[in-house]
């Protein structure tokens, strides 16, 4: 404690912090399957829209609430579980609350829209997880042409041949499949004329950027024409100003989605949004 006392920048503080963060790591890596069944993680919900401004989709964001923590996010608590061998636990989890969830969404929309749930690369190695969707969407009577699945083009092509055949038994029930944090991975394009995908969703590394960088730009413009090129449709993350909105929706992006419209909330929120948005009065109030 006396050490504490000496304050930030002296080594020893620096090791109690190194001991504090690996004591949170291994706390949240064991704690994760009880957490699941004692529900302190939650689903939340993100809009995405269309050129009017209107919802068209929903992306599937997961939250836990930690007693003692507080919010912990994703970016951290995902790869604990992916290193644990948890990721399997939290992505049934997640399957079932958004399966859950979907009659009240479609009752809110009340049209066609898709709601995405994240898969990680370790997912795709589970040789269960289609007969493990399968179950949970019959079990809970989902359309499949609701939902849409999200995954990394790196973690579709650490197992190419498996991530196909998966992708494709998918698509053939009704899913729609979306390359997220697209143009971060590989450099090689040759795949995308071989696999099984709707939607390529630009990283928002490039959408942070669009304003400042012309070569974000050069790229967010590119992205969008190869997706038509390819007949696949393309969405936008990160948006939070109108630079953004007006140079996406000009170049024919088809969705859009970031804080500008919504961050991240929790069913009960989404569920008083209005099913469209005043694009102006957004842009007033910046
Ligand atoms: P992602 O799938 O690329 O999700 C988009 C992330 O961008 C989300 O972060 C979202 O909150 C954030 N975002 C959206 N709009 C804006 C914006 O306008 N500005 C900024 N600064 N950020 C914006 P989040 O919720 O923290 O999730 C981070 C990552 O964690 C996700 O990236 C995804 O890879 C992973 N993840 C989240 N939920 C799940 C899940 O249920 N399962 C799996 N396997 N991964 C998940
Ligand atoms: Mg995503
Ligand atoms: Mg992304
Ligand atoms: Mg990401």
């Amino acid at each position: 404690y006396r050490s504490k006392a000496k304050g930030r920048g002296s080594f020893t503080v620096f090791t109690l912090d190194m001991v504090a963060s690996h004591k949170r790591k291994l706390h949240l890596a064991n704690a994760i399957e009880q957490s699941l069944s004692q529900n302190e993680f939650e689903v939340y919900y993100q809009v995405k829209v269309n050129k009017h401004a209107e919802i068209v989709g929903l992306e599937a964001l997961l939250r836990w609430e930690h007693p003692e923590f507080g919010m912990v996010m994703p970016s951290e608590f995902i790869p604990i579980a992916e290193q644990g061998g948890k990721i399997s636990a939290i992505t049934q989890w997640v399957i079932e609350r958004v399966s859950e969830d979907l009659p009240r969404l479609r009752q809110w929309l009340n049209k066609r829209f898709r709601v995405s749930i994240n898969l990680s690369g370790h997912d795709l190695r589970n040789s269960h997880l289609f007969d493990n969707i399968y179950t949970v969407f019959q079990s809970y009577q989902v359309n499949p042409e609701y939902v849409e699945f999200e995954v990394t083009e790196s973690a579709y092509l650490e197992n190419f041949a498996l991530s196909n055949k998966f992708f494709k038994r998918m698509s053939n029930m009704g899913c729609a499949i979306a390359l997220d944090d697209f143009g971060t991975g590989y450099s090689s394009l040759s795949y995308l004329t071989q696999i099984s995908i709707d939607t390529l969703k630009i990283d928002k590394q490039f959408i942070r950027e669009l304003e400042t960088s012309e070569r974000s730009q050069l790229v967010t413009g590119a992205i969008i024409d190869l997706a038509k090129r390819l007949s696949l449709s393309v969405c936008a993350e990160g948006i939070e100003g109108p630079f953004q909105w007006q140079y996406l929706t000009v170049h024919g992006c088809d969705q859009i989605q970031g804080y500008m419209f919504s961050k991240p909330v929790p069913l009960s929120t989404l569920l008083e949004m209005p099913a469209a948005f005043d694009v102006a009065a957004l842009v007033n109030k910046q």
